[in-house]
């Protein structure tokens, strides 16, 4: 009796892995194929001042309209494209949409996502820098978001890159800061504008176990103000937190409290009350 229940529990199993493995095989296929077609959108996030709600950018985040599947988010694709190296074209695709953005004109930044493998890669300045020049767009109104991992892999050629890029006047922010390694012994040694203070923080601002994250975010502002750099909060959902962020001296923030991402840019966000 218990070995027919056990072998019944491993065809459950086993059906449930399959549809698994066919659901990701749809999934690279599906993704081969909007590569060259028109299913990757741009959305964009402002990125604004924590005193005046004055918009200052805006972050590319990257959205992929399924034809059966509707809006997906990088979450559930993007590991998919890192395992199949699809990854990268997925990148420039986006990025050709944010660089003739640019050229559109407009005010504030851009600031695009750029995952370490990719940052990597020998000609990753010169390509951005080329589609930059493609687009007629102007390089310093964009910014790369890249993570410390991408940093410290292979130092020389990370200096490199941020050093051509910076040379250009595009510059680049430390995104999810506070996850990694975050030690001051190394930061100071590359091109870095700003760190993001990852939203778990912020989200731990607030509430049970506040100490630990206020902890965190002061050590940040610790951090940036050695290095002569501003920060920005990330995920910042609710007035409290942004309170609570600028009694820490985080200059600017993100989050849904200020706008969410979507297709059109806000050259605006109204003030909330009681700043
Ligand atoms: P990220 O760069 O840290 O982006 C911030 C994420 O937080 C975004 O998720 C954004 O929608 C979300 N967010 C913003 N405000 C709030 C808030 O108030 N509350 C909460 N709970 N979430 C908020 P999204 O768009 O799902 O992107 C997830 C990650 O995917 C990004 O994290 C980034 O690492 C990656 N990504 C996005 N676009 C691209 C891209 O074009 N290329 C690459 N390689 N990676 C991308
Ligand atoms: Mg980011
Ligand atoms: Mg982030
Ligand atoms: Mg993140």
């Amino acid at each position: 009796r218990a070995k027919a229940a056990g072998r019944d529990r491993w065809a459950v199993f086993d059906e449930a892995m399959r549809e698994q493995a066919v659901h990701i095989l749809d999934l690279e296929a599906d993704l081969r194929r909007a590569i060259n077609g028109e299913g990757f959108v741009a959305f964009y996030q402002p990125i604004v001042r924590l005193s005046d709600h004055a918009v200052v950018g805006h972050e590319a985040l990257l959205r992929w309209r399924h034809e059966r599947r509707g809006l997906l988010l990088p979450g559930e694709f993007i590991g998919l494209g890192e395992d199949s190296g699809l990854i990268e074209e997925v990148d420039w695709v986006m990025y050709r949409q944010v660089t003739q953005r640019l050229a559109m004109g407009g005010e504030g930044y851009l600031s695009i996502n750029v995952s370490p493998r990719h940052f990597r890669s020998a000609d990753f300045a010169d390509r951005l820098l080329h589609l930059l020049d493609d687009a007629g767009a102007d390089p310093s109104r964009l910014r790369i978001e890249i993570t410390e991992v991408a940093l410290l892999d292979d130092v020389p050629r990370a200096l490199r890159t941020l050093r051509t890029l910076r040379s250009h006047g595009v510059l680049a922010q430390l995104d999810d800061f506070g996850t990694g390694f975050s030690a001051l012994s190394y930061l100071h040694r590359f091109p870095i504008e700003c760190l993001k203070i990852d939203q778990s923080f912020v989200a731990g601002l607030v509430g049970e176990n506040q100490t630990e994250s206020i902890a965190v975010v002061r050590a940040i502002q610790a951090l940036a103000g050695t290095l002569g750099i501003h920060t920005i909060g990330e995920g910042i959902e609710t007035e409290a937190q942004r309170r609570v962020l600028r009694e820490l001296g985080c200059g600017q923030g993100q989050g849904y409290l200020f706008g969410r991402p979507a297709e059109n840019m806000v050259s605006a966000v109204a003030l909330a009350v009681g700043h």
